[in-house]
């Protein structure tokens, strides 16, 4: 058996011990005679994995007991209608910064439910730095303020925490963490929402953590879809219907992994900067590579570059791969190459491939 080096932007690589440990219990969950997918989600064994994954993400987030917990499915892309049906419900305007694709897409879902004032926005920067804190300029109405932490296409990432005040005082901020959840310590109580889809740094896909402040709970707008209404998970312990059992249990095993065999988040936090500043390196030392961010706001998860020579991308692809280096490919609306280095990736992973970018360059630079 072979594991190759995985830099795929989502769904991510895994720990292997997460899978190791996954394997063992596939068959038999801990002598009960059943795998854990073949489970009730109502069986007390059942709810001892969601307690023990919640308790998990509570210990390594410091997550403060007035904010709730839910487990949900349909991606960060259905938060994105969540969030506005969710919050919206007092009247006001949702606010957004805008820095690249998937704040874009955020922005569009909540104009269909009430119009969205663009706060601040980067796209006349080309989306290589995030809006300055003096830059922001919300409505006076603003019900919340919406970003994306990470950019997960752009490779772009904030390096402050926008602050979320309306002429009416402190509102709401919200924060799409998709692609930069669980990889340095963060100060949840900053925030009113906070989620994230499970496939880069929490699990498998199919499950969609959402950190939400208690009371914000009371906010949604009438006739909000029950199965889109975070008060009705938080009541309901994520069960309202049948959540996806199994990648519940594995984004406990992953939380269990941070934990005992990181240390936590400010050791995963060290090994990120190591892996992500190496590579940086790597590329700010040649000619050959080149990344477009501004260096305050490069992404220590998603590492876009291009090559000098475009027309060597194909090859580049077809030759890392051959070396076991997957999944390089960068989105299809940006082109060029792009390494996420989530928490699952190691700092052997990326050594291989700055050898391998090294080692391209001067046979073919
Ligand atoms: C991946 C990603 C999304 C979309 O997630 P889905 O689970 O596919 O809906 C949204 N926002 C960010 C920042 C992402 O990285």
């Amino acid at each position: 058996m072979t594991r190759l080096h995985n830099f795929c932007a989502g769904p991510a690589a895994m720990p292997a011990a997460v899978l190791e440990r996954a394997r063992e219990e596939l068959l038999d969950y801990q002598g009960q005679g059943l795998s854990v997918m073949e489970m009730s989600h109502r069986s007390p064994t059942f709810e001892a994995i969601a307690a023990r994954a919640e308790q998990d993400l509570r210990d390594l987030l410091a997550i403060p007991d007035n904010y709730r917990v839910l487990f949900m499915q349909g991606g960060a892309t259905m938060q994105f209608a969540c969030v506005p049906l969710n919050l919206l419900g007092g009247g006001g305007t949702p606010n957004y910064l805008d820095t690249g694709i998937w704040s874009t897409k955020a922005i569009k879902e909540a104009s269909h439910l009430g119009g969205a004032h663009v706060a601040g926005s980067s796209r006349e920067a080309g989306y290589a730095q995030v809006p300055r804190p003096d830059e922001l300029a919300l409505s006076g109405d603003a019900a919340y303020l919406h970003y994306c932490h990470n950019e997960t296409i752009g490779g772009l990432a904030y390096d402050y925490v926008p602050e979320a005040r309306s002429a009416q005082g402190d509102i709401p901020l919200v924060c799409d963490m998709s692609s930069s959840i669980l990889s340095t310590p963060i100060d949840v109580s900053q925030y009113g929402v906070i989620y994230a889809g499970a496939q880069k740094n929490i699990g498998p896909a199919g499950i969609t953590v959402v950190i939400v402040r208690e009371d914000l709970l009371e906010r949604a707008m009438p006739h909000t879809p029950s199965l889109l209404g975070w008060k009705v998970y938080a009541d309901n312990a994520s069960m309202i219907n049948t959540p996806p059992t199994y990648a519940w249990y594995l984004a406990g095993l992953v939380f269990q992994w941070l934990k005992q065999d990181i240390g936590g988040l400010a050791e995963m936090e060290a090994i990120n900067r190591r892996k992500s500043e190496s590579l940086y390196a790597a590329i700010d030392a040649s000619d050959f590579y080149a990344n477009p961010i501004m260096p305050a706001n490069r992404s220590i998860m998603n590492v876009p570059f291009t090559l000098a020579d475009e027309s060597l991308n194909a090859t580049f692809l077809e030759e890392a791969e051959s070396a076991g280096l997957l999944n390089l490919k960068g989105h299809r609306s940006v082109g060029g190459m792009r390494a996420s280095l989530y928490n699952a990736v190691s700092e052997a992973d990326v050594r291989a491939l700055i050898t391998f970018m090294q080692d391209f360059e001067r046979r073919r630079g």
